[in-house]
């Protein structure tokens, strides 16, 4: 499995980073793993090939990790002119939000005839499923009810588990979300300020030690953590960078 961070950015683009995006390789197939508003730049900017994604995997529906899929859908109609199926898969009510996310971005476009068979999938932490060739399990997170519900998600492939928080405050589900994982991408958007809705460092560091990941990412970082000197222990995300599994 490989994982390329097409965006590692926060919702306001901050250090001129691109919302979130990541492009996943599991074998021959390939997915999305949220779709942030700037994705089509950042995917045209690195070269993806549209058609090769079978999958797009949502965390919850802030436009800064969903805002992107309108752009993506119209894209593959009339530029890429896709024929293959697409499956677009995220928490329960994916398909109503993904319907209303398109006819508000580009008003008349739910009524497209589209060109390719589009297949809805709800994956929820009862109820997992297999997408692109990964086993996906989803673990509440706790964010922003009003865009979700917001879900953390486990992806493994080939004996290697990949894991990703989307966003979220600290909650006790990211230690099974973590558990056993080859590498956690977590958000981490402040230094040390509290939030109630994202994770600050301070908080990431108090838990680390019951944090079973062989290896932690932080990405989704505001002002202050991007500013922070470069001396913790950590790794930080950037657009562009590749973690292979
Ligand atoms: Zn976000
Ligand atoms: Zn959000």
């Amino acid at each position: 499995m490989k994982v390329t961070v097409l965006g590692s950015g926060d919702a306001f683009g901050t250090g001129g980073r691109f919302n979130t995006c990541l492009h996943v390789e599991a074998g021959a197939e390939r997915l999305l793993l949220d779709c942030g508003s700037s994705s089509m730049v950042a995917l045209n900017k690195a070269g993806v090939e549209r058609n090769g994604l079978s999958t797009l995997l949502f965390t919850h529906f802030h436009d800064d990790h969903f805002g992107g899929l309108p752009a993506f859908l119209l894209d593959a109609q009339f530029v890429s002119r896709r024929t293959q199926p697409l499956t677009i898969a995220g928490p329960a009510g994916i398909e109503h939000r993904t319907l209303h996310e398109l006819e508000a971005a580009f008003p008349g476009s739910t009524s497209n005839r589209w060109r390719f068979p589009i297949r809805y999938v709800e994956v929820t932490p009862s109820q997992p499923a297999e997408l692109a060739g990964c086993a996906v399990s989803a673990f509440p997170m706790v964010h922003d009810e009003r865009a979700g519900p917001c879900q953390g998600y486990r992806l493994g492939f080939g004996g290697k588990v990949f894991a990703f928080s989307g966003d979220t405050a600290w909650t006790e589900a990211l230690i099974p979300l973590a558990a056993g994982a080859d590498v956690l991408l977590v958000e981490c958007y402040t230094f040390d300020t509290k939030l109630a809705n994202h994770l600050d460092y301070r908080s990431l560091a108090e838990h680390r030690a019951r944090i079973g990941a062989a290896r932690i990412v932080l990405t989704h970082m505001s002002a202050s953590m991007l500013a922070h000197p470069e001396d913790l222990p950590e790794e930080r995300a950037h657009d562009g960078m590749t973690i292979a599994l």
